[in-house]
């Protein structure tokens, strides 16, 4: 099994008729890039950067950020970085920042609804990566947990205002930084073509969007058997994304753990996924997965799946067709 997956290190990510797509990697930290680059991942699909902000006594400051941005950006020189802004509240808490206790906090003051209440340090994060991009130009920003097109719309003010600050300042900076959003939120799902018009990229946080799209807490053991992207409700928002995101001729991936779920890979792409962003050490199988589907296949799996009414049924039949094919 280890030998069969070696056979695809450093090798490009192609199905069976040779349409390429792009294979990223999520990383939380500068030691999970290098994880990332030793695993041949073409870049980086998520960098999770709430970690720089956890474990520590005081926020990090905009040259400490810069640091780790600029260093993530030299390793995967030539590759994209997509950098997700501070995605905090929900159940990752910060001490320091003494954020209030809230009945439903999944619900409530996280990720963008918090940076944007709080643009102090919001501009420090998008001032470090304006600067951490300028030489390489291969960071991407990514908005998370957006329910609005107004939160984009507020985010690039707040953009614009730190590129002329960087202007006035004299510092180099990525003046043409790509502004891209999380799509995880029933909200986004459903006007996905509105998002596709205001944003650079989308990627696909399946792990959110089976939370929210389905009304199932993602860390409940209760409810855990109710948590699945299979569910038709699920599938057809990742659809609807897909499908906004290409009318709109925006680039498209997935960054949830759904992205490597071999089930999953004939629907990803017969929707016209561009990219799968995965954990480092699913890069190997995933880059495998793809390789064995040939798109009029996929195409035809995707449809019997998407007729189907529920996620067992579903579940076991996208398992017979990913071993049977
Ligand atoms: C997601 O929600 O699918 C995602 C990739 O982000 P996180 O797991 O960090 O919420
Ligand atoms: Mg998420």
């Amino acid at each position: 099994q280890r030998e069969l997956l070696e056979a695809y290190r450093g090798k490009p990510t192609v199905d069976a008729d040779g349409n390429a797509y792009q294979l990223y990697a999520n990383i939380g930290s500068l030691a999970d890039a290098e994880a990332a680059a030793a695993s041949s991942a073409e870049g980086i699909g998520l960098f999770r950067t709430e970690f720089l902000f956890m474990d520590r006594p005081a926020l990090p400051s905009e040259e400490e950020q810069y640091e780790v941005y600029r260093q993530v950006s030299s390793l995967m020189q030539g590759k994209e970085v997509i950098i997700r802004t501070l995605d905090i509240g929900g159940d990752k808490d910060i001490a320091y920042l003494s954020m209030d206790k809230e009945e439903n906090p999944f619900l409530g003051h996280r990720a963008i609804r918090y940076c944007l209440d709080r643009p102090d340090l919001f501009r420090v994060q998008l001032r470090a990566l304006l600067r951490a991009g300028a030489q390489h130009r291969n960071i991407k920003v990514m908005l998370p947990l957006v329910t609005s097109v107004d939160e984009v719309r507020a985010a690039k003010v707040l953009l614009s205002e730190c590129k002329a600050e960087l202007e006035a300042e004299g510092k180099a900076y990525d003046g043409q930084i790509a502004l891209g959003v999380m799509m995880e939120t029933p909200a986004a799902a459903l006007t996905a073509d509105l998002f596709a018009q205001e944003a650079d990229f989308f990627s696909i946080g399946t792990n959110d969007l089976t939370q929210y799209v389905l009304a199932v807490d993602r860390g409940n053991a209760k409810v855990e058997k109710l948590y699945t992207p299979l569910h038709p409700a699920v599938l057809r928002s990742i659809q609807n994304i897909i499908t906004a995101a290409k009318t709109a001729g925006i680039p498209v991936g997935m960054c949830g753990e759904a992205a490597a779920d071999p089930c999953l890979i004939p629907l990803l792409l017969s929707f016209g996924l561009d990219e799968f962003s995965v954990s480092p050490s699913a890069v190997l199988a995933t880059r495998r997965h793809i390789s064995t589907w040939h798109k009029e296949a996929a195409g035809h799996v995707a449809a019997e799946a998407m007729s189907l009414s529920g996620s067992a049924g579903i579940g076991g039949y996208l398992k017979a067709a990913s071993s049977g094919h």
